[in-house]
């Protein structure tokens, strides 16, 4: 019990909690108390009712879950949202997202692309995102005021890119973001090597020696399409997986983005070396990318988390969509019905999501003692009736416009569907406008 003589800031009471740890439990008739932005009680409503609040919310026809994270995006893409479609990989990013980026991507552009990012986000009950894109400063700077969770990955290529002339450069401004950051409360600084196939050896070695010293995440896509898999067989006799491990990069604090392509011996490094995998389903669809053996790898005992991709390859950052397909899609692949049920489904989209990127001690569940990050669904609607298990509803018959209110760190930042420090029709207008420029170039 909490200290009584201290009240809570806020007292939720809602139909339904799910506090994804411990695993597959639904509580009703319970309260979840907060106090300084983190839960401090959670226990049946009669107990909830005797303790001292600031502010009590019923939430009838309410599921109260962890906030969704969102462990793999490119948040300023947002503003390419449907650019380029229909395209396969290699065309889609050599002949429009790369000139698309060299073209248009400056500071203006990831203020404005990641502000978007966000509202988009929250409204879809996300608590905390992973980004990967250039300006990483103004990135970190946008989440800060929003009061939103992300982890920043500092992307670093062989190539020059916007705001870096060179990989130096880029991990140069990393180790400062890393440094000016490292004690802030909702950000934390990681390195993002874009790919096997774009970071060589030499830029892969200073990436695992100041990951090591700092002990900062690395985010990096791997094995994204058989062809990427090939061609690195073809030109070094080697699977990126297995040169990935013999550089050292390797571990838990690996984030290791779409592996659709995984054999015996990948299976078994992902095991061995704790490494985790970030599924992202309908961006393998989209682009035909392959499918990540998601059944299998969490048999064999591999954290995957979920992560929606960045918005020009997906095209929305909606994570309960794409948690459902990557439930529905993880049946199909591993011709087995009972794969990723629903319980499972929201733990990927969850605490999955906190441990692949470092945070589990502090988000990902309902637990005292971690932080308020939570997000409050609607199962009132025709749509979901009736409720036998709103894990079930959740997951597999209810959509992001069901999303309530979301808080993080005990803020309320969606409060009855509305941002409280975004403005939406700003946010609109600010698009639309780049919409118009951007839309123009490339009729
Ligand atoms: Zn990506």
């Amino acid at each position: 019990m909490p200290n009584a003589a201290q009240p809570l800031d806020l007292l939720l009471l809602p139909s339904w909690l799910v506090p994804v740890e411990p695993a597959g439990v639904v509580l009703k008739e319970h309260g979840l108390g907060i106090r300084d932005g983190n839960i401090v009680f959670i226990g049946p409503r009669t107990e909830a009712l005797a303790l001292q609040a600031t502010e009590i919310r019923e939430l009838p026809g309410m599921l109260l879950t962890p906030g969704l994270v969102n462990a793999h995006g490119h948040a300023a893409m947002a503003l390419f949202r449907g650019l380029a479609d229909d395209l396969p990989l290699m065309t889609w990013l050599k002949d429009h997202i790369w000139p698309a980026e060299a073209r248009w991507v400056d500071e203006d552009f990831v203020r404005d692309g990641t502000d978007l990012a966000i509202a988009e986000q929250l409204q879809g009950g996300i608590t905390c995102f992973s980004d990967m894109y250039f300006y990483p400063r103004i990135a970190a700077e946008r989440v800060h005021h929003s009061g939103m969770r992300a982890q920043i990955s500092i992307p670093v290529l062989d190539f020059p890119i916007p705001g870096a002339r060179n990989a130096d450069e880029a991990l140069h401004q990393g180790v400062e973001l890393f440094n000016d950051l490292k004690h802030h409360p909702r950000l934390s600084i990681a390195f993002g090597p874009h790919a096997p196939y774009t970071v060589g050896d030499e830029n892969l070695e200073k990436i695992r020696v100041l990951a090591d010293e700092l002990d900062a995440a690395i985010q990096m896509h791997v094995h994204e399409t058989a062809d990427e898999v090939a061609q690195a067989v073809a030109e070094r006799g080697e699977r990126p997986l297995a040169r990935l491990a013999r550089l050292g990069l390797l571990g838990p604090r690996l984030q290791t983005v779409h592996m659709t392509q995984i054999s015996d011996d990948d299976l078994a490094l992902l095991v061995e070396s704790n490494t985790s995998v970030v599924h992202c389903p309908e961006s393998n669809l989209k682009l035909a990318s392959g499918f990540c053996p998601v059944e299998r790898l969490w048999q064999a005992g591999v954290n995957v988390a979920i992560g929606t991709d960045g918005a020009a390859s997906n095209n929305d950052l909606d994570l309960l969509g794409e948690t459902r397909t990557a439930a529905l899609l993880a049946k199909a692949v591993a011709g087995n019905a009972t794969a990723l049920d629903a319980h499972r489904a929201l733990r990927m989209a969850t605490l999955n999501g906190a441990r692949a990127l470092g945070l589990e001690a502090c988000i990902g569940s309902l637990e005292v003692g971690k932080a308020a990050d939570i997000t409050a669904f609607d199962l009132s609607g025709l749509a979901q009736q009736p409720v036998y298990d709103p894990v079930s509803q959740l997951i597999y018959a209810t959509g992001r416009d069901c999303v309530k209110h979301v808080w993080v760190a005990g803020k309320i930042l969606l409060d009855n569907r509305q941002l409280t420090r975004l403005d939406e029709q700003d946010l609109a207008a600010t698009a639309a406008r780049w919409g118009q420029r951007i839309g123009a170039r490339h009729e």
